[in-house]
């Protein structure tokens, strides 16, 4: 077994952060899910090192917490965007399960429902917001309205088309309030979609993850592969890029979106917030009591 080294983060030859970044030369048909990019070590490595740096997490996701509680409005924002099977429902268990789930404001967006239908799109995803001092986790997001959407045509083109102008200043805004977004854009193969049904099929304790609408989606592949093109291109911005995580190595995209969150908390350089009492009165007061 591969050593633990004393610093994690020695094991990024380039951060993922910058490893992962979309940049106008990204294209999704070109994309090596099975890679693990910048980082050094193997599957043993990878699992010791997501306890550890979820440790970490936890601890930067408190300090977010505490400062919520004394005033500061920000918070942090996880959008995880992939097809079935790209391993979104891990994210939850295994990254974002190492933070205290009172400080999590969760989220997941599926077919909008009667009520949902009967307003803009992005009103369902501002009513889940995260709260100041909370870390946001959305299991798809308002980009359905540029995928699901332009894939099956459940709208005309020129309904969808302004849409990612229109998500641009939506985040935008959003990141001016203070809220940091951390875009995630899950990819796995066609194969090894396949195989992950394949389980879902096999083990009864999968059953219940399985939707037959997930193979009829299998035959819109390189449709699906346009749309997330285009969303890379069109929706990542400087105030809010998106990440390309290959996900055909569960250990590699949960660690790097360990990574991502870890980065964008320690960008808030947060402290503990000073006590707002005279800790020597209270110490008195306490021994008194
Ligand atoms: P799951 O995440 O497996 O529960 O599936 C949720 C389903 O809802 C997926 O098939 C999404 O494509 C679909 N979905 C999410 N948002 C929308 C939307 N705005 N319009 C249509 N379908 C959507
Ligand atoms: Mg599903």
């Amino acid at each position: 077994m591969a050593k633990l080294p004393k610093n994690p983060v020695e094991n990024w030859e380039i951060p993922a952060v910058e490893a992962l970044r979309a940049t106008p030369d990204t294209r999704v048909a070109d994309i090596q899910t099975k890679g693990t990019p910048g980082f050094v070590g193997d599957k043993a490595l990878g699992e010791r090192l997501l306890e550890e740096r979820g440790a970490r997490l936890s601890a930067l996701q408190e300090l977010l917490y505490a400062n919520g509680r004394s005033g500061d409005t920000r918070s942090v924002l996880l959008v995880l965007q992939g097809m079935d099977t790209a391993g979104k429902g891990g994210m939850l268990r295994h990254v974002i399960g190492h933070v205290d789930p009172q400080g999590v404001d969760h989220a997941s967006f599926g077919v909008p429902t009667a009520e949902e239908k009967r307003h803009d799109y992005l009103w369902r995803i501002r009513k889940a917001l995260p709260r100041k001092g909370q870390l946001g986790v959305f299991d798809r997001s308002h980009y359905e309205d540029v995928l699901v959407v332009r894939v099956h045509n459940l709208v005309p083109p020129d309904v969808w088309e302004p849409r990612y102008e229109e998500i641009n200043t939506f985040e935008r805004e959003l990141v001016e309030s203070g809220t940091t977004i951390v875009k995630v854009a899950m990819f796995v193969s066609l194969d090894e979609q396949k195989a992950r049904l394949a389980e879902r099929l096999e083990r009864p304790d999968k059953y219940w993850k399985f939707n037959p609408g997930d193979i009829t989606e299998r035959g819109f592949w390189p449709e699906y592969q346009k749309a997330y093109q285009a969303m890379l291109d069109r929706t990542s911005t400087e105030h809010a890029p998106w990440h390309v995580v290959p996900c055909d190595r569960k250990w590699y995209s949960r660690l790097a979106v360990t990574e991502l969150l870890i980065d964008a908390l320690e960008n808030l350089d947060l402290d503990w917030p000073p006590a707002d009492f005279d800790i020597e009165v209270e110490k008195a007061r306490l021994a008194e009591s």
